[in-house]
């Protein structure tokens, strides 16, 4: 399926416990975000109900409705990680109904930036002044948080999760298994009832999931976004139920693909700077970005700045590997062959 299509399903009823309803999302390059829907004794768990929009309210309602379910059924809310596309909504209702809010626990970074600091991407702003791109820093710092983002609710939930704990309340016990790296707090749950996975935007089809797109990012995400694909490995294969798109058979099959990817970039990274590139930025306008290959220039303002942050958090890691070695005495990073 692809991502930047509308998806007709109402509801996919996966197992007897379980039913993919896919909602709308205001994004032109992101139409749809799943949320699953699990039955239990005591309530339905939801896992990411999308976006605070009125047209998510009636596609849930309307897959819950074919399920034999209501929105009031709605005990608690699981979320993978604070994406407005998977967060907004479950936060909105949290407010308004008190329904009881999971979100993992390395959230709290970003929700206190989201207090704390003014701008769209403040921290941000800093990383790309340190990968000597001071043109794009300069544009993220006076991008403005859009109107519909200010009038949007963003706190903390009922409780934060470390991973390890069980969720009782539906029909099959659902297991949290933290998995940083795509956000700082990103969690998988796991039915292992049925071995099967609701992978978030973790582990996606089609899409390469960004990294450390977020309000306060952690600076060797990407060293956690590659071990936690590796832990997925190291457990039994499940279904992929992911966040974006339809389920696959196999959550090792992509995680494997995924590693491959970043096993590539890092190559081509670390070919880069031993032919004479220094600073992330120069990395980044000496690789190809997207599936269709396009240069730097070539992408939107949007996706330009964080390419240059991906080519800077893979120089981290070669960084970190001993690969490369980084001279951070000036006011941007110059990165060596080791
Ligand atoms: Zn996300």
């Amino acid at each position: 399926m692809d991502p930047s299509a509308p998806d007709a399903v109402v509801v996919e009823e996966i197992s007897d416990a379980v039913g993919r309803v896919p909602l709308p999302l205001p994004l032109a390059e992101l139409r749809s975000v799943n949320c699953y829907v699990v039955r239990g004794p005591d309530g339905v768990t939801l896992i990411d109900p999308g976006w605070v929009w009125p047209e998510t309210t009636a596609a849930l309602e309307a897959g819950m409705a074919a399920m034999g379910l209501a929105l009031d059924d709605v005990s608690r809310i699981l979320i993978t990680h604070s994406h407005w596309d998977h967060y907004s909504q479950a936060y909105r209702w949290h407010l308004d109904r008190g329904t009881d809010l999971f979100l993992g626990d390395g959230e709290r970074h970003s929700i206190q930036a989201w207090k704390d600091l003014d701008g769209a991407f403040p921290l941000q702003v800093g990383l790309l002044q340190r990968a000597g791109d001071d043109t794009r820093a300069r544009l993220l710092e006076e991008h403005p948080i859009s109107e519909t983002e200010r009038a949007t609710d963003f706190g903390d939930p009922t409780t934060y999760l470390e991973g390890g704990e069980t969720i009782t309340g539906s029909d099959v016990p659902i297991h949290v298994i933290s998995t940083p790296g795509h956000t700082r707090g990103h969690l998988v749950f796991e039915d292992t009832t049925h071995q099967m996975l609701f992978t978030g935007d973790h582990v996606l089809p089609r899409i390469t999931p960004s990294i450390a797109y977020e309000r306060s990012p952690d600076r060797l995400a990407l060293r956690s976004y590659l071990s936690s694909l590796q832990l997925l490995l190291d457990r039994p294969d499940a279904t992929m139920l992911p966040a974006h798109g339809a389920v696959q058979t196999s959550v090792h099959a992509r995680a494997t693909e995924l590693i491959a990817h970043h096993d590539d970039r890092l190559k081509v990274v670390a070919d880069l700077v031993a032919q004479g590139a220094r600073t992330a930025l120069e990395v980044a306008s000496r690789m190809t970005w997207t599936r269709r290959e396009k240069t730097l220039e070539q992408l939107g303002a949007d996706h330009s700045w964080t390419a240059v942050l991906e080519a800077a958090a893979h120089l981290e890691l070669l960084v970190w590997h001993g690969d490369l070695t980084k001279d951070e005495s000036g006011e941007v990073d110059l990165y060596s062959v080791a």
